[in-house]
């Protein structure tokens, strides 16, 4: 079912909306602009339907936040409110709204302008996912990553709480290729991929294929400590399929990864920790593969 968000800091009106659309849609509802952000970076929504009049963020401000972003750009945005001047309403479709309703509203006419705008949008959303997800292995590919890194730093330096990233490459992959050959390279990526998909599956998570054989991980809200452990059993659980390599280099297709956390300050940059994490793999590589090094918070390499 395609799911459709509802903004709304009144409960009435917005069990209301629910009411109307509850049988053909998933209906998401928030009280603040501040909590739909929430949802709106981990669902994918057919629809926002959004109040103008709320407390806090209003819903411009939302609309205009939303309009800023590419992963939000695309959804279509309808604003529901009282405010019937045409100031209100020009204000609307300049930041971007595809509709208007104005209050009371009749069940009716909200659904018709619903399901004209879902419809509508089905198509270039569909266009828009393929554009962000990697075909091989389904991930979010590097454009994704690109998106989502910098978002995700920028909310938490506001947010002040550990940010990971890391990075995993597959052991001697060139010899497995040339070994095996392509096709069987090309599941060996997949199985990589799912492994880590299926570890990395909370909300929080982030998990993107890099390039080639490298993929890459953002996780948000654990100590370093606890992140290094996990992305150890994880290269772990990879060597535990015990996916035959090439006896001459290694028994079993292994993953090295590197790694770093850090409570991001606003003087700090994303780019500096990417390349930490590079060269922390760079490190897994060189001390033997099949195994983590993390950048620690004593300053030390973890191993
Ligand atoms: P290391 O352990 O140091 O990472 O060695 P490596 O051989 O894995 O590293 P290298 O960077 O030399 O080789 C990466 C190989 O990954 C070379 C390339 O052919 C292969 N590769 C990259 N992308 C794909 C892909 O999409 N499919 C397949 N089958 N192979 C790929
Ligand atoms: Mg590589
Ligand atoms: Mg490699």
């Amino acid at each position: 079912m395609e799911k459709i968000l509802v903004v709304d800091d009144s409960a009435v009106q917005a069990a209301q909306l629910k009411s109307i659309l509850d049988e053909d849609y998933e209906i998401v509802v928030a009280q603040t602009a501040e909590e739909s952000l929430g949802y709106i970076g981990v669902k994918e929504f057919s629809l926002i339907l959004l109040d103008v009049v709320m407390p806090g963020m209003d819903g411009f401000m939302l609309l205009k936040r939303l309009q800023e972003e590419i992963i939000t750009r695309n959804i279509p945005v309808i604003l529901i409110t009282s405010l019937s001047d045409i100031e209100h309403e020009e204000r609307g479709f300049m930041l971007g709204a595809v509709d208007y309703i104005t209050k009371p509203f009749h069940p009716s006419i909200v659904q018709a302008r619903v399901n004209a705008h879902v419809k509508l949008y089905r198509y270039p959303r569909q266009v828009f996912q393929q554009s962000m997800t990697d075909q091989l292995t389904g991930l979010a590919n590097r454009r994704q990553y690109e998106h989502y890194s910098i978002a995700k730093w920028e909310e938490i330096v506001r947010l002040q709480i550990p940010f990971s990233v890391c990075m995993f490459d597959i052991d001697n992959f060139k010899v497995y290729n040339d070994t095996f050959g392509h096709p069987a390279g090309d599941k060996v990526i997949m199985t990589v991929a799912e492994v880590l998909s299926k570890h990395l599956r909370r909300a929080t998570d982030f998990v993107a294929r890099y390039g080639g054989e490298e993929f890459v991980a953002i996780i948000v809200g654990d100590e370093a400590k606890k992140v290094y452990d996990y992305v150890k059993q994880i290269v772990q659980k990879l060597e535990e399929l015990h996916i035959p390599h090439n006896p001459s280099v290694r028994k079993w297709v292994t993953i090295s990864s590197g790694g770093v956390t850090v409570v991001p300050q606003r003087s700090d940059q994303y780019h500096t920790y990417l390349k930490i994490a590079d060269t922390m793999l760079y490190d897994a590589k060189r001390y033997g593969r099949n195994r983590v090094v993390w950048f620690g918070d004593d300053m030390k390499q973890w191993m």
